[in-house]
């Protein structure tokens, strides 16, 4: 599945969901078509048995008028009969036309041939009588009317019923046509809807794990992004914005406390002749080499180590008091010395050193975490001052 989604990637998405809308279309397409040949077929079924059994009506009452035209009692009446006899004529070879041009297949053509051809072939008569009525031989056309007549018109209803029995089995394929027809359109819309949705449970799941991952990738880079901002970028510690804030904190959380709080400001010892030395890039080597050394010391919760700037290190430490804080800043001195760093050129000793100031106050409201940062910053210089690689510490309160 994973394999799948890659391969299904955020360019590809789109172009699937066109394909897919394509391939329904298509089968949309298909699927609307041979409905409408179902309906084609359909209409086909029910009009073909008809126009033949009117066609055979027609024919009968053709001959019906053809009757009452001789025994009419007026000529009005005659001639109204005529007319329809003439009408019914025109109907039956409309609709032979008709079962000429719909009902397919040689024997369908030959049946509607020969039962035109029998039409025709009474034409004659037919207007024989006519003429013998309107010449006011009555009698006669009755008797020829009776003489043919009706021979033509049983074999009239004889083709007729070939005719009809033809496309009855016509029918009969159209039907099991459209059964087949049918039966196979309902696969496609069975295939359609389960297909649909399987598709799109496919689309909506990929989109949730491509969101998902978004999600991830875009939650890593921030976290990424606020670490860069709040850690030094040479000693991987945390840097001075970040020392400024946790310094806040802890100074408003320790004075609800009523509990010490403490800093060791600490500065290499001649570091500018250590540069000068071996150089620049040798510099920060060394920073780093430090910065590990005295991480190691701040492991506690609620400490913070920082790079102050350049190479001033800082460290805040709560819930601890002066002499706390002093062994460790002893402890610190001790094994940034015992890191055994080679400093030839220092006056101090043959190592690097560092010296640091330690300050610490409980906080409270006559006092700001800038004055424990200053006191700090001039125990510090007073380290140097009594010759570095020396802890001058200053309890605040
Ligand atoms: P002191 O014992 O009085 O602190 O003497 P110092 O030479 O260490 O003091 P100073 O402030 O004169 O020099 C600090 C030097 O630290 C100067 C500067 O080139 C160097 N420095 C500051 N930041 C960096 C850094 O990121 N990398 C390197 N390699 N050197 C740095
Ligand atoms: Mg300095
Ligand atoms: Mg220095």
């Amino acid at each position: 599945m994973n394999s799948f989604l890659n391969r299904i990637n955020k360019q590809k998405l789109p172009i699937s969901y066109l394909l897919i809308t394509l391939i329904f279309i298509f089968f949309g397409i298909f699927t609307t078509k041979g409905l409408y040949g179902l309906g084609n077929i359909t209409r086909e079924i029910y009009e073909h048995p008809l126009v033949v059994s009117n066609a055979s009506l027609e024919v009968t009452k053709m001959h019906r008028s053809l009757n009452d035209a001789a025994l009419a009692n007026s000529s009005a009446e005659m001639e109204f009969s005529l007319n329809a006899v003439t009408q019914s004529e025109q109907n039956v070879y409309q609709q032979l036309d008709i079962i000429r041009e719909n009902i397919l297949g040689e024997e369908g053509r030959t049946l509607e041939k020969q039962t035109r051809q029998l039409f025709d072939d009474w034409k004659p008569r037919r207007e024989n009588v006519v003429r013998l009525l309107k010449s006011g031989n009555k009698k006669e056309a009755i008797a020829v009317i009776k003489e043919n007549g009706a021979a033509y018109i049983d074999k009239h209803e004889l083709g007729m019923l070939a005719l009809t029995l033809y496309a009855r089995k016509k029918a009969d394929g159209f039907i099991a046509h459209a059964i087949i027809m049918q039966s196979e359109l309902e696969k496609i819309t069975l295939f359609l809807s389960i297909g649909g949705v399987f598709i799109s449970l496919i689309i909506a799941f990929t989109a949730v794990r491509l969101v998902a991952n978004a999600e991830k990738v875009i939650l890593e880079a921030s976290k990424q992004l606020n670490e860069m901002a709040l850690q030094d970028g040479l000693t991987k510690i945390a840097n001075r914005r970040n020392f400024d804030k946790k310094l806040q904190e802890e100074w408003r959380r320790m004075m609800r406390r009523k509990e010490p709080l403490s800093l060791i400001f600490f500065d290499v010892d001649h570091f500018k002749l250590y540069n000068d030395n071996y150089g620049h890039q040798a510099g920060d080597v060394c920073l780093q080499t430090i910065a590990n050394t005295a991480a190691q010391l701040f492991k506690r919760p609620g400490d913070l180590f920082a790079r102050y700037g350049g190479e001033e290190f800082i460290a805040i430490l709560t819930n601890t008091n002066l002499e706390g804080a002093t062994t460790l800043a002893e402890e610190l001195r001790r094994n940034v010395y015992e890191a055994e760093i080679d400093h030839d050129t220092s006056p101090v000793c043959k190592f690097v050193t560092i010296s640091c100031g330690v300050s610490s106050v409980i906080p409270d409201e006559s006092k700001s975490d800038q004055v424990l940062l200053k006191i700090a910053d001039e125990a510090l210089y007073e380290a140097k001052e009594q010759g570095r690689n020396k802890i001058v510490s200053r309890n605040i309160n």
